[in-house]
């Protein structure tokens, strides 16, 4: 991937998440880890990436992202100025987030957010929607149709429609105890590299804990089925639905005249998430994508890049995946068994190197689910987009 050299404007601030679809390990974990809490648990430093940058990606264009791996993942928002008014790709991942996103876009922008576009119904994209609103209340809120039902089922998502403090107390409860166990995570990891990164990941929680405190989850008043345009003379954004990929309803936005690509997490950096993912469906999803003639690509995660490098690791990443997986599901071999037999290490060393920490994070959040999907896709059997991504 190819460094992007974009103006960074005035650091500080900004977006965090929820996504707790990517945390059964930790769940399954928590289940034997102490839930006990140091009192003043420290904050987020500015090193560990929680308070997004402002990057500008085209004349009239911000991305609020940050390059790191979160375990806790933070999904970037990018803004758009048009004549009229102002139009968001993503809302931030939780109110807190976006109360501080709020702020920054309006050190960027006196005009008002007139639209929010949702890539997908992941939480660290969807949970400042809420908040968003608050603050402009006129605002179109888009998604496609496959997301926009998401957001209104319960069983998806993992916050209520309408405040519920017994919810919202076990929700908080809950991020407490993700905050022990890093902390005690903390204490056992076996080199330097998981150290930090245990470390920042219960700075993270700490902070996460209060920003997610009220959340709510709201779904879009207007879905599309493949394309929805925001016209503008200087800034036109088409919008479009190009088949499944990472979820059964990713939204691309397209910004014609700046050649911008923003891709929710169809393209996710360091480390992609492969939960609930539709491997041959994203495969094709991906070969679209490099028929766009982009200056920038803004991922779902990570900082927006200038090539199409990464997109087709990624793409060669499933590819990998898939073929190795066929043969094993011909013969019948268990999915247990697959993961047993498989050798992804080439594959870590490409996206993540020799990093232990994200090595394992690279297994967790990457091979681990989207061995799932493949083998299911393998057999015929039907992906169910989840909050376990099983
Ligand atoms: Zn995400």
């Amino acid at each position: 991937m190819k460094p992007i050299h974009l103006t960074r404007a005035r650091a500080a601030g900004s977006a965090s998440i929820v996504f707790k679809l990517a945390l059964t390990s930790l769940i399954m974990a928590l289940a034997v880890a102490p839930a006990r809490v140091t009192q003043s648990p420290e904050r987020p430093r500015s090193e560990d990436g929680y308070f997004q940058e402002t990057i500008r990606v085209a004349p009239g264009v911000w991305t609020f992202a940050e390059p790191r791996f979160h375990v806790q993942p933070i999904g970037n928002v990018t803004l758009i100025e048009q004549a009229d008014g102002l139009v968001l790709v993503d809302s931030g991942g939780s109110p807190g987030s976006a109360r501080r996103l709020i702020a920054k876009i309006r050190r960027l922008s006196s005009k008002p957010v007139k639209a929010v576009i949702i890539t997908h119904w992941h939480g660290d994209h969807t949970q400042g929607l809420a908040e968003i609103l608050k603050a402009w209340p006129a605002a179109r809120t888009i998604a496609t149709k496959a997301t926009q039902a998401h957001l209104r089922d319960r069983k998806t998502m993992n916050t209520p429609a309408v405040f519920e403090p017994s919810a919202d107390d076990a929700f908080y409860k809950q991020n407490q105890g993700f905050l022990a166990y890093t902390q005690t995570m903390v204490e056992k990891a076996p080199d330097p590299a998981s150290k930090a990164g245990w470390s920042a990941a219960s700075r993270l929680f700490a902070q996460y804990a209060e920003d997610m405190r009220g959340a709510v989850t709201i779904t879009t008043t207007e879905a599309f089925d493949d394309r929805l345009d925001i016209p503008d003379r200087r800034t036109p954004i088409e919008v479009r639905y190009l088949g499944r990929a990472n979820t059964d309803g990713d939204a691309v936005v397209w910004l014609p005249k700046q050649r911008v690509l923003v891709v929710g997490d169809i393209v996710v950096a360091p480390v992609p998430f492969g939960f609930g993912s539709y491997p041959s469906e994203w495969m094709q999803t991906l070969e679209t994508l490099r028929t766009y003639d982009f200056k920038v690509l803004v991922p779902g995660h990570g900082a927006p890049q200038q090539d199409g490098v990464y997109l087709a690791r990624i793409a060669a990443a499933i590819g990998e995946v898939r073929s190795k997986i066929a043969p094993l599901v011909r013969q019948g071999v268990s999915l247990d068994d697959a993961r047993k037999q498989l050798d992804f290490s080439n594959q870590a060393q490409g996206f993540v190197g020799a990093d232990p920490w994200l090595r394992r994070w690279f297994k967790e959040y990457w091979i681990g689910p989207f061995l799932t999907s493949a083998y299911k896709e393998a057999r015929g059997e039907p992906i169910v987009q989840s909050l376990t991504g099983e």
